[in-house]
């Protein structure tokens, strides 16, 4: 078996009947998170997961210290750390000449400035370090190859609807947590929702092993162990170390210039990924054999919802993707699902009664923050996308402003801990 493929078939967890307990729709970063935080506050959770495996093959996610705060409170982040990288720095480079722009330090900066460290790693190992947390806690409850398929509110609380295999499920719970992603459900059964909207930009995705590294690419490395972005007109690429530094991955984003919006993230022909990778024929050498090393490269077409919104119903709130799926552009998406999971069950307490104001609280300051996030994701991608004299202005700009300022600029997103606020 696939190693980055967590096999769940056997898993089926179930408690006896708890109209108390919190039902979430979605066993993802999102999902795992909230049912963790929200056992520690003492809550019965059953999670319903649609799926038999956890794939996020050959991907790996950046986690940057307002993320791992949390994970650190959930206890998850010492599973974590030993599979994990941490990086000294994140350098933006110019994908053509492979000169360093500016480095900005993130190791001791992170622990030191933001409290919490700065990591990067594969998303399976993420998966897996919430997943094992989760099965050691007797509140929480999983079920697999359960989809949540319908809900209805009553004074009682939410009336909940699942497929499992061939047979429909009803389960009764005081919430409903739709944490089902950016297909989300949820959020679709509402009319009046708006739908994912395509971006037309497709981030391909890739892994080599670290010393299978083509020399030319590795000689373009920044020295130390680095989250590296290489610039171009069209196009940008991400290089950082996963797997204790045994693997390296990419992502490279580029423009859709084959209608790929139904593409699965799956493997597609060759003549495709050879398309995909003539976007980078102009650039540096190094990047270029790194791009013909990296095959198979996974599309991932991007998608991203233009409105933000958590509370759907009295007894139906979002959180993660199926709330505010985002461009990759602020490396924040995952972030934002363990903050919207922390904030939410710290908003909740045992009096239900309660619940509706703090619910409304929870969704407007969640939405004020995400607004801030995607506004940043959006300054990322025309920084990384820059045209001849905004790119050589952005280059100067990047060469000359003291890195301190760069990293002032980053405490209200690295700095962020709704635990102070
Ligand atoms: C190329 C790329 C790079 C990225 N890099 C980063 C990064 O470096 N850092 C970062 O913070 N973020 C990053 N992100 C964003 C991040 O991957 C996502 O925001 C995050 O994974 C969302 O997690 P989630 O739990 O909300 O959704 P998902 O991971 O999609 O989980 C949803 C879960 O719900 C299940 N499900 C769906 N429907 C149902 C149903 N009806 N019933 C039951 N279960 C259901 C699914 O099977 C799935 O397990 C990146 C995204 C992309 C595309």
């Amino acid at each position: 078996m696939n190693a980055s493929l967590i096999d769940l078939k056997t898993e089926r967890n179930r408690r006896d009947p708890n109209p108390d307990q919190i039902i979430i729709a979605g066993a993802g970063i999102a999902g795992l998170t909230l049912a963790l935080s929200l056992s520690a506050k003492g809550f019965a959770v059953q999670i319903f997961e649609k799926s038999t495996t956890l794939a996020e093959t050959g991907a790996g996610v950046q986690l940057s210290p307002n993320a791992t705060r949390i994970l650190h409170r959930i206890g998850v982040l010492d599973q974590l750390i030993p599979s994990s990288v941490e990086p000294q720095s994140i350098c933006l480079a110019d994908g053509s000449s492979g000169q360093t722009l500016l480095s900005l330090g993130v190791g001791d900066v992170a622990r030191t400035r933001w409290g919490a460290p700065y990591l990067v790693c594969h998303r399976a190992d993420l998966q897996n370090a919430l997943l094992d947390q989760a099965r050691s806690q007797t509140n929480i409850a999983i079920q697999l190859q359960s989809a949540v398929t319908q809900y209805r509110s009553d004074a009682d609380g939410i009336l909940v609807r699942v497929q499992y295999h061939d047979r429909i499920e009803e389960h009764r719970g005081a919430l409903l947590i739709g944490a089902d992603g950016v297909w989300s459900n949820m959020r679709n059964t509402m009319s009046n929702m708006e739908r994912a909207r395509y971006t037309s930009m497709i981030a391909w995705r890739s892994t080599v092993a670290t010393d299978q590294l083509p020399r030319s690419f590795t000689a373009l490395l920044p020295q130390g162990t680095n989250v590296v972005a290489w610039t171009g007109p069209n196009a940008h690429l991400i290089a950082y170390p996963i797997r204790s530094g045994e693997m390296f991955n990419f992502v490279a984003v580029a423009p859709d210039r084959q209608d790929g919006q139904r593409w699965n993230a799956g493997t597609v022909p060759e003549a495709t990924n050879q398309n995909f990778i003539r976007e980078f024929n102009h650039w540096h050498p190094g990047i270029g054999e790194i791009m013909r090393a990296g095959r198979p490269w996974t599309p991932w077409p991007l998608f991203e919802m233009r409105k933000c919104r958590y509370r759907m119903e009295d007894r139906l709130v979002l959180i993660g993707d199926a709330a505010h799926a985002m461009t990759p552009y602020a490396a924040q998406g995952a972030a934002m699902a363990i903050e919207d999971a922390w904030a939410l069950a710290a908003s909740l307490n045992e009096n239900t009664d309660e619940w509706p104001v703090a619910l409304n609280q929870f969704d407007k300051e969640r939405s004020k923050r995400i607004k801030a996030v995607v506004r940043r994701g959006a300054l990322n991608h025309l920084a990384y996308c820059a045209k001849g004299p905004i790119a050589m202005a952005r280059n100067m700009i990047m060469r000359k402003r003291p890195a301190e300022k760069f990293i002032k600029g980053l405490d209200w997103l690295y700095g962020y801990d709704n635990e102070s606020r």
